[in-house]
């Protein structure tokens, strides 16, 4: 077990916070403000103990000066000011005189909000190369350290490590509700446990087939990635996504463990990803492309959904940002919905998918983090936490 913010008295004391305020942002206005609205309990419980409460985040990657247009966190400093009932000082710079002076004023209850980590990008990566100098300087503005930015957690980065190594640390309530369900889900699942893996590539999930099939008692694979096992099995699949480098990966793992990992026995196809309709087809024609699972692979996966007692998914199964493909990845939802064990769905947009379709309240948990869930399925072990003190 972690330390966490409930560990130390945070009254009078410089609470720097490490959240994930990475949202989506369109012409600098912020397209969707969940991952703020996520971090509020954290930073609520700081104010509400009396810490003088400083944040941090990146946003985006900022790889060059030009990088840093509608990169700013002011637009996400005004969002939580609005949030949170209460005024926050937003201090244009990462380091310097300003930053100094904005928390050596500080009063118990206030919050300042300092300019995007990843600005430090631009001269030698000194944030996402964890730059020891940049870790010490921030970790000198304050005297506890709360990691609750699960997202960058499988990062090793000046704004989590550097700061964690040289001060008393922990983690938010954020992080603490996704280890809460992650690890005993990875770890230690009641079964039937069964794994949905989606999306477009295999090669993101490798590490992932590599640690789960030994611990899950079956893998249903759907998506863009499905085609390349069907590919490796000897069957035509037209112009679907396929990985040429992991073929022999998909055919041997088939040929190992060919009762555990399940593959769809029919698509939605179409000729074309712009002509929006489709055919459902058990087999391809060489210009077919798969966008979609069918009904009769819903059935199937049903089956094995319906015995579960954990499921694990992550990566949708088909191009569910269009309406008209969209139907197996909201099936399956619906079919989690209706199971009474732990449903638990990591990565970015199996996360988006959940919530535009209305199942957000239906899942045992929602990871926040894409990245960071994929790490933690794959067994790593995660550089933001492990440097976290134990209990
Ligand atoms: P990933 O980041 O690998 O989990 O991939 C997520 C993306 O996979 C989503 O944007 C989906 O639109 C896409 N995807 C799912 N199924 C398919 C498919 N059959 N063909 C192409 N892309 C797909």
């Amino acid at each position: 077990m972690k330390k966490t913010i409930r560990d130390y008295d945070l009254k009078g004391k410089k609470v720097i916070i490490r959240v994930d305020f990475n949202v989506p942002m369109k012409d600098s206005v912020i397209t969707d403000d969940n991952r703020i609205k996520e971090s509020l309990e954290t930073i609520r419980y700081a104010v509400d103990h009396e810490a003088k409460v400083i944040l941090l985040s990146h946003l985006g990657r900022i790889k060059k000066e030009e990088d840093k247009k509608g990169k700013t966190l002011r637009p996400i400093a005004i969002r939580l000011s609005e949030l949170l009932e209460k005024p926050i000082l937003f201090v244009y710079e990462t380091r310097g005189k300003r930053v100094e002076e904005a928390v050596n004023n500080m009063k118990n209850g206030d919050i300042v909000l300092l300019e995007n980590t990843r600005f430090e990008d631009i001269d030698g990566k000194k944030e996402s190369s964890s730059d020891a100098e940049l870790g010490k300087y921030w970790a000198d503005l304050g005297d506890i350290y709360i990691n609750d930015a699960f997202g960058t957690s499988h990062r090793e980065h000046a704004s989590n490590v550097g700061i964690a190594s040289r001060l008393p640390n922990g983690i938010g309530f954020l992080i603490e509700k996704e280890l809460e369900y992650l690890e005993p889900a990875i770890n230690n699942p009641e079964q039937p446990f069964t794994v949905i893996l989606g999306g477009a590539k295999v090669n993101d999930k490798i590490g992932v087939i590599e640690n789960l099939v030994h611990k899950a008692d079956f893998i249903l694979i759907g998506g863009g990635m499905a085609y390349t096992f069907l590919k490796s099995q000897g069957k035509e699949i037209g112009s679907s996504l396929c990985d040429q480098e992991n073929l022999q990966f998909c055919n041997e793992i088939l040929s190992t463990y060919c009762d555990k990992i399940i593959l769809p026995l029919d698509s939605l196809c179409t000729k074309s990803l712009e002509s929006k309709e489709g055919t459902i087809k058990t087999e391809l024609d060489s210009d077919d492309i798969g966008v979609d699972i069918g009904p009769k692979t819903v059935e199937l996966f049903k089956k094995y959904l319906e015995i579960s007692k954990t499921i694990v998914w992550n990566g949708p199964v088909g191009i569910f940002e269009e309406p008209a493909f969209s139907k197996g990845t909201k099936n399956l939802l619906e079919i989690l919905k209706q199971n009474s064990g732990v449903t638990i769905l990591g990565g970015g947009d199996t996360a988006s998918a959940a919530i535009h379709f209305g199942y957000k309240e239906s899942m045992t948990h929602i990871s926040t983090g894409g990245g960071a869930s994929l790490e933690m399925l794959e067994g790593k072990d995660l550089p933001g936490i492990s440097i976290i003190t134990e209990q």
